[in-house]
């Protein structure tokens, strides 16, 4: 195997035995077949989309088979395969309508006997990252590649809930055909910033997703700790699964918590209407194998970012949707009777808990209601600086950066945050300016394009550029929507990113040398230096 698509691939280089995630080296090979298989695919697709011919259920397989290759989604080399059976089905259907300029991947069909496809998937494992010379081209493509996977879990999402674009799919079955044909530099630095406009539209498409159905979130106040009685706990990322959890929980007595990603849906009016979905528990993904084995009741995973279940709740968690585990229980049909008879089963929490509150819900609504007062606070110098603080969290030491950082920000600055990377600082009570709380709580990763939209807003009210703005971000990236969301700013032509714990090994020298003279992209150095060159 060969991967270096996350932030903890081994030694900074590539997991080529088996991955840091978990990912075992027959599920590694599976998920690249599946990869040159929709690479086969598209093609077809991407006609089939012109002519106005495509089946929905395609578009949506695609993304589908897209976000199971994100890390931590999905672990089941069996529903991998699957995938791939159904990509290469779907494509020879095509085929029988539909002639097109076919590329290398367009012939492929898995082989049923294992140590051929051993075979096929190591080579095709190599065709697919260490295929071009140069390493800048391989660099691009591999950048191109992952950002696709993010913006394929973002479309996903927002599918879920009837939103979709076709210029979203146009690009992927683009990105997808190109991948094993082009080997063209400025090809490929071109595609990097169409990424960034793809993924643009596919957060925007997801927020009207989200705030037509749930509302604009509101700041709500979010219990950590919890009530005596029968629990579930929901992770992930989907607002889909947890509403339908509610409400078939409604009446049994069972209370429901949100874990990791999932703390933002308490923001929302139609999700935060439910009396029974009372608190939060945990923190970011990471620490779910401790806190999961913690829980009395039972779990439900709905996307990433889901590790290896240890003993201690294997029995009771469950996944749904694109997310997989061999051996855990999956619910294909949205019908969650299993997870809540586990949960009736299970003790729950014997006694109320008080814990502390956290504050949710200042996405791009509720922070916009309040433009006026923060522009009067800005010219009257009371606040100084915004920092975006915020991307995804991880096990490497240096992300303690972002709590050292956010603790030494002057009181005279705010600090907007999302995603999981909040977890490191989300309970510090950091006071607030003139009413204003300090640390405002945007959403989830896949509510970047609200921060994005503050960003812009202020940027119009104070007539400057978003790059003049007293605006620094300090982002900490881990998987692949954090890299679609980093060409999105570098669409929008977003400069001065500070971007830790480390570099991605994926981006080359030369890469790195266009995105600092252009972007003057950095990685983060100490707090103490970074404020200090910020604030000066
Ligand atoms: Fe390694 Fe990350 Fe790939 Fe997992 S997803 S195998 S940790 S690079």
């Amino acid at each position: 195997m060969y991967c270096r698509q996350c932030e903890q691939t081994a030694n900074h280089s590539a997991c080529t035995k088996i991955g840091v995630c978990g990912k075992e080296e027959t599920t590694a090979r599976a998920q690249d077949c599946l990869t040159w298989s929709l690479m086969g695919l598209a093609p077809y697709a991407k006609k089939a989309l012109l002519e106005g011919t495509i089946q929905e259920k395609v578009n949506r397989f695609v993304v589908e088979a897209l976000f199971s290759t994100l890390t931590n989604v999905n672990f089941d080399s069996d529903a991998i395969k699957a995938f791939i059976d159904e990509s290469v089905s779907i494509r020879e259907e095509l085929k029988k309508r539909l002639t097109v300029d076919e590329n290398e991947a367009s012939t492929f069909f898995p082989s049923k006997d294992e140590e051929d496809f051993k075979e096929q998937g190591d080579n095709i494992s190599k065709k697919l990252f260490q295929g071009s010379s140069d390493p800048d081209v391989q660099s691009l493509k591999e950048i191109t590649l992952y950002a696709i996977r993010g913006i394929a879990a973002y479309t996903d999402h927002a599918a879920i809930l009837g939103r979709k674009d076709n210029s979203i799919y146009s690009f992927i079955y683009d990105t997808l055909d190109a991948y094993p044909r082009e080997n063209d530099l400025s090809f490929w630095l071109d595609k990097v910033l169409k990424a960034g406009e793809a993924n643009l539209r596919a957060m925007e498409i997801l927020d009207e997703a989200h705030t037509n159905k749930y509302g604009h979130p509101v700041p709500t106040e979010v219990p950590l700790g919890h009530k005596k009685g029968k629990a579930i706990l929901v992770s992930g990322h989907d607002l889909r699964d947890l509403e339908l959890l509610l409400i078939q929980t409604e009446g049994k007595g069972i209370y429901i918590y949100t874990h990791g990603e999932m703390l933002p849906c308490h923001g929302y009016p139609e999700l935060k209407k439910y009396k029974h979905f009372y608190g939060h528990y945990g923190t970011a993904w990471q620490n779910q194998q401790r806190e999961f084995a913690q829980f009395p009741g039972s779990i439900l995973m709905t996307t990433n970012c889901l590790m290896r279940p240890s003993e201690a709740y294997r029995e009771r968690i469950f996944t749904t949707g694109v997310v997989g585990y061999s051996g855990l229980k999956h619910i294909r049909d949205k019908d969650f009777t299993p997870v809540i008879e586990k949960a009736l089963d299970l003790p729950g929490f014997q006694e109320d808990y008080e814990g502390k509150k956290v504050l949710v819900g200042f996405a791009r609504n509720t922070v916009l209601s309040v433009a006026d007062k923060v522009i009067e606070l800005v010219k009257s110098g009371k606040i100084k600086h915004f920092f975006l603080v915020g991307g995804c969290d991880g096990a490497r030491p240096g992300r303690s950066y972002y709590t050292e950082f956010v603790e030494k920000a002057p009181k005279d600055t705010l600090i907007l945050t999302l995603a999981c990377g909040k977890f490191r600082f989300f309970d510090k009570d950091l006071g607030s300016i003139e009413g204003i709380p300090r640390l405002l709580d945007v959403g989830q990763c896949n509510d970047a394009y609200s921060a994005i939209q503050i960003a812009l807003a202020l940027s119009k009210a104070f007539n400057v550029n978003v790059n003049e703005l007293p605006l620094s971000l300090i982002l900490s990236w881990y998987e692949q929507k954090a890299v679609a969301i980093l060409t999105t700013l570098l669409y929008l032509g977003i400069k001065n990113i500070r971007l830790g714990p480390t570099l991605p090994a994926f981006v080359s020298p030369g890469v790195i040398k266009v995105l600092v003279e252009n972007f003057n992209v950095m990685p983060i150095k100490s707090v103490d230096e970074d404020l200090r060159t910020i604030l000066g």
